[in-house]
């Protein structure tokens, strides 16, 4: 097989009409929102630590990382059920540049260890957790398939670290934390069956005691890096009860400890719409041996854990495939030409860009709000932890759901060829579409904001306490601006709470949840914006959010606004504005 030649490095000069896209460019030096707000969020001796290699993950996401990405997207594993000699060892083969891909994300830059011990990328401790999502956000914008073994790994170990026994940890632990390629395990997470994905309490895989030993009978339906090496799966111990009160957390190793295979066999891989350079697949529990993490009646909530830190990197996926979408969109309009002018001239097609590039920014600072929150949390902060608790169903659900549209509005920026699975945009929107299904859909991640998280843990008004002080720290804003904010996000929480409160509300859960999502991202926006040595103009995304998502309209006579024209100036032209100067823009 002949690998396709490499894209031609990125040239604004469209010489042959067709409009070029970001090869050969580094995705972290072009992402000046990123840049600054990672001085924001970081500690200043972290990131003078880590920038080199946000920058070197930035050039390779623009280069080689992006080269092998498409390979291995029109290379899709292969099931083997059987070896040459008959024997049921079931494999899967991957291609060389999915290979080459793992390399980067485990050897080099050690994804899955980095949260967990000191000695990654230089650090003398774990790393933070903005850095390890920065991290994520700036590889996803290249390959979006490996992050779901490079991520479920991570939250293995996380699991197994905190839940296992010191026997099972002393046996797992070393294999899981190694970036030899030769001995690491790598992990994941099976916890869907046919009856049930959202409605986990019907799982009905069997957890029997055998001589001692636990064995596992039943059927995983979707199984995500079907091979990996050390699998946590919820199943239910003989005689439990039934619902999710019945469920054990167990971790079911690929290989026993003699070397042979476990007794459960990758009955086929899934032909997915997206994801489609990473394994998933079904599974078949024959007796195989299994063992018990942490308290066997705990399991469903010990196992949340593992999916509250999915959903937060799922958000994190999602802003990387939404920056993606913006930096080709603006490449093309940039670049092409229609009816005489570069198509960026055209009032109608700056409303597209800007329709693309508002939720984008959105879930830049939501991710890295709730992964500073993370580390707060992390270090004892209760209310942080309390933070955390809302922003990760929240960013996993509006970042995702948003991811749709986004890319189907870059791909419209390429036109036709947007469409054509040589350019990106079609990967874009094949693969985005994952988010709103995986570690719950749309409406399970809202049910949790809405009933739970506000409902039970009143963990908005933690969030609200600390969203007020951000307003009061952004002085130089416009107080009148502030004020709307205050107002939009009074409103927002009275709306969240009747719909938590009152049953024949709970079909507007999305619209409560959407609404946070909306308020909460354009205080941290303008908070940021007023931050010295940050680019003043995410403040126009917050005025944006607010006219748009918290404010009513008339469709049918929608207000003429100038200052829309002049904010897409400002924001389309690349030049640095000081807060002062968009002041005027903010207070109409
Ligand atoms: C590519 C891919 C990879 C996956 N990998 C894994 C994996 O590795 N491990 C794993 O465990 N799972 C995995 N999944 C499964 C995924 O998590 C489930 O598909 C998901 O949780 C939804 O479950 P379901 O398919 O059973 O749909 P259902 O739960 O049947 O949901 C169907 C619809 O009903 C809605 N619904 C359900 N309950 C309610 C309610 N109370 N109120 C309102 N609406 C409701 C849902 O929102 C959805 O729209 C994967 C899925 C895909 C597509």
């Amino acid at each position: 097989m002949h690998a396709p030649p490499s894209r031609k490095p990125f040239d604004r000069t469209g010489a042959d009409h067709i409009a070029p896209d970001c090869a050969g460019q580094n995705f972290y030096v072009i992402d000046r929102g990123l840049r600054d707000l990672l001085r924001l969020y970081l500690a200043p001796d972290d990131f003078a630590r880590l920038e080199p290699y946000f920058d070197r993950l930035g050039a390779l996401a623009g280069g080689r990382l992006d080269e092998l990405a498409r390979i291995a997207d029109k290379h899709p594993p292969v099931l083997n059920a059987r070896d040459a000699f008959g024997r049921d060892e079931d494999w899967i083969d991957y291609h060389s540049s999915y290979r080459d891909m793992e390399k980067i994300a485990f050897g080099d830059f050690q994804f899955h260890a980095m949260s967990h011990r000191a000695g990654t990328l230089g650090m003398d401790r774990p790393l933070p957790a903005v850095a390890k999502y920065a991290l994520q956000y700036l590889f996803v914008q290249a390959e979006f398939g490996l992050m779901c073994p490079i991520s479920v790994t991570d939250t293995s170990i996380h699991l197994i670290r905190k839940f296992a026994s010191a026997e099972l940890k002393d046996y797992l632990l070393p294999k899981m934390l190694s970036n030899d390629p030769a001995n690491q395990w790598k992990g994941t997470q099976f916890m869907t069956e046919r009856a049930g994905g959202s409605d986990v309490g019907a799982i009905e895989t069997l957890a029997r005691c055998e001589d001692g030993e636990w064995r596992l009978y039943g059927d995983k339906w979707f199984c995500s890096h079907a091979d990996a090496d050390v699998a946590l799966l919820l199943a239910r111990p003989e005689g439990a009860p039934k619902g999710t009160r019945g469920l054990a957390l167990f971790a079911l190793p690929r290989r026993l400890k003699d070397g042979r295979r476990n007794a459960y066999r990758i009955v086929r891989l899934k032909d997915k719409l997206g994801t489609r350079s990473m394994a998933s697949g079904e599974i078949q529990l024959d007796g195989a041996l299994a063992y018990l993490v942490g308290d066997a009646d705990r399991g469903l909530k010990q196992m949340m854990e593992q999916v509250n830190l999915s959903r937060l990197s799922h958000g994190v996926r999602a802003a990387a495939m939404m920056r993606r979408c913006v930096n080709e969109a603006m490449v093309c309009a940039r670049s092409r030409s229609a009816f005489g002018k570069t198509i960026i001239e055209y009032p109608l097609l700056r409303r597209q860009l800007l329709k693309i590039a508002v939720p984008t920014e959105q879930s830049l600072s939501m991710f890295l709000f709730a992964a500073s929150a993370m580390d707060r949390a992390n270090a004892g902060d209760k209310d942080a932890e309390s933070i955390l608790r809302i922003l990760t169903p929240l960013l996993k659900f509006r970042a995702c759901r948003d991811n749709i549209p986004v890319a189907t509005g870059a791909m419209e920026v390429r036109g036709g060829n947007g469409y054509i699975e040589e350019w990106v945009q079609a990967r874009l929107i094949r693969d985005a579409h994952v988010g709103v299904l995986w570690e719950g859909t749309s409406n399970i991640n809202v049910l949790d904001i809405v009933m739970r998280a506000v409902g039970k843990s009143r963990a908005h008004r933690t969030l609200q306490g600390t969203l007020m002080k951000l307003l009061d720290q952004a002085a130089s804003v416009p107080a009148t601006f502030r004020d709307r904010l205050r107002l939009a996000l009074d409103r927002t929480l009275a709306f969240a709470e009747r719909v938590a409160t009152e049953p024949a509300l709970e079909a507007r859960a999305r619209q409560a949840a959407g609404a946070l999502y909306h308020a909460t991202s354009a205080i941290l926006m303008t908070w940021e914006a007023a931050q010295s040595g940050t680019d003043a103009r995410r403040a126009l995304y917050a005025k944006l959010v607010l006219e748009h998502r918290l404010s009513a309209q008339d469709p049918l006579d929608p207000p003429i606004c100038d200052w829309e024209h002049d904010a897409a100036e400002m924001l389309f032209s690349g030049r640095e504005v000081a807060l002062a100067e968009i002041a005027g823009l903010l207070d109409g």
